[in-house]
């Protein structure tokens, strides 16, 4: 969806957009949607600049990070962006590269603002930095890649040499008992 900025309305100007599915390309993305994304919020001129404010909800499924299976998450994100115009930013170099680092900033050209692009910056942006299927996800075995949640993998593991001297004694102690 495309925010048009020709004639926006003095006092600003609301929107609110339900995606519907396969709108969005996602396909170099980690996650994938349960629910497309509703997005609302405001668009407001602050000088030569546009904020954009509002929020973005959606449930998605990101992999987990240590077995990659798909964790559902739901998201709320509320965002608050500055759009300057790419033509005058052009001019101010300095300007730009301060701007650069910052996450919450952004271009807009042709007097219009790409919603689409918002909502999928905001949500890889946004995507909580740690996910896991459970807390305790043992993950996949390093050598063969079978989930270990699903239970051992056939790996031989290599036994600690003094926990098999005590393995060893125990089985020992167990035949003497039974003599
Ligand atoms: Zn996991
Ligand atoms: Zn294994």
């Amino acid at each position: 969806m495309i925010i048009s900025l020709v004639r926006l309305p003095a006092d600003g100007l609301s929107f609110r957009h339900q995606y519907v599915s396969g709108e969005l390309d996602i396909k170099d993305r980690e996650f994938s949607f349960v629910e497309p994304p509703l997005v609302a919020g405001r668009v407001d001129r602050v000088g030569m600049e546009m904020r954009l404010r509002g929020e973005i909800k959606t449930n998605l499924l990101a992999p987990c990070d240590r077995c990659l299976s798909d964790v559902p998450l739901q998201i709320g994100l509320p965002f608050d962006l500055l759009y300057a115009p790419a033509e005058v930013s052009g001019q101010a170099t300095g300007e730009i590269e301060l701007h650069e680092r910052d996450l919450d900033f952004a271009f807009y050209a042709n007097d219009q603002i790409d919603l689409d692009e918002l909502v999928l910056e905001q949500l890889e942006l946004g995507l909580p930095s740690r996910v896991l299927c459970q807390e305790n996800c043992r993950g996949l075995c390093s050598e063969c890649g079978a989930d270990l949640n699903a239970g051992e993998c056939r790996c031989q593991k290599p036994v600690d040499p003094r926990w098999q001297a005590l393995a060893d004694l125990k089985a020992k102690l167990d035949t003497q008992e039974n003599d």
